[in-house]
């Protein structure tokens, strides 16, 4: 049973209400979108094939107990599926960060989603999924990254359109470099908006080009 991996390394998680606490990172290879922002290009291709146990023999390294499982796009990989079940049954506590175009439906429930749907200057908003939805869990999360009001609109529309804060936590980010944080919190006061707003941590605290933090 073999996944094309990217890269696993122990970082602190940076971009949820996670944000800041040491993580293993395992980063698979694919992605079925091309988000016009994208950071993580050398997702695309890039990758060593390991079973799952040699995955699961790697991250034996690290003292660490919080996993994210991320790309690229994670569930492009059918594998990605029996990795995350694999890390429930080795007692992880596991993140998968997705970005909400392919289903959800067979994640394992311990498992916490982190779904990235995709705002208009993302040029991919055509690709999400929302019948994803209806799989969600209270203490799964949403997350917004905002390039500028149009996106902010569309995002505020979508919370109202599905009552996501009914669902799950909902997070707003601004798109690295595109948009003043300022902006985006004033939008949110202004419209008394049930979310949580955040950064890309790592990206304040690391090169942002840098891979593998
Ligand atoms: S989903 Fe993520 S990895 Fe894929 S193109 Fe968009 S930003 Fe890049």
């Amino acid at each position: 049973m073999k996944l094309m991996i990217n890269e696993i390394y122990h970082s602190i998680q940076g971009e949820s209400s996670y944000s800041g606490r040491p993580c293993i990172f395992i980063r698979l290879t694919y992605c079925n979108l091309r988000c016009s922002y994208c950071d993580s290009e050398h997702t695309f291709y890039e990758g060593e094939e390991l079973t799952i146990e040699e995955i699961l023999e790697k991250i034996k390294e690290y003292p660490c107990n919080l996993v994210e499982v991320t790309g690229g796009e994670p569930l492009f990989q059918k594998n990605c599926i029996i990795l995350l079940q694999k890390l429930v049954e080795n007692k992880y506590e596991v993140l998968l960060e997705t970005s909400g175009s392919l289903s959800i439906e067979s994640v394992p429930k311990q498992v916490i989603n982190i779904i990235d749907f995709k705002c208009p200057s993302s040029k991919m908003v055509k690709k999400n999924l929302w019948e994803n939805i209806n799989y969600l869990k209270k203490d799964d999360e949403i997350k917004f990254v905002i390039a500028d009001k149009e996106d902010y609109v569309w995002a505020k529309n979508k919370i109202s359109e599905y009552e996501l804060t009914k669902k799950s936590n909902i997070l707003m980010s601004p798109a690295y470099n595109e948009i003043e944080s300022k902006k985006i919190v004033d939008w949110i006061l202004r419209d008394n908006l049930n979310v949580r707003f955040q950064i890309q941590l790592h990206k304040e605290i690391w090169d942002p080009d840098k891979k593998g933090v």
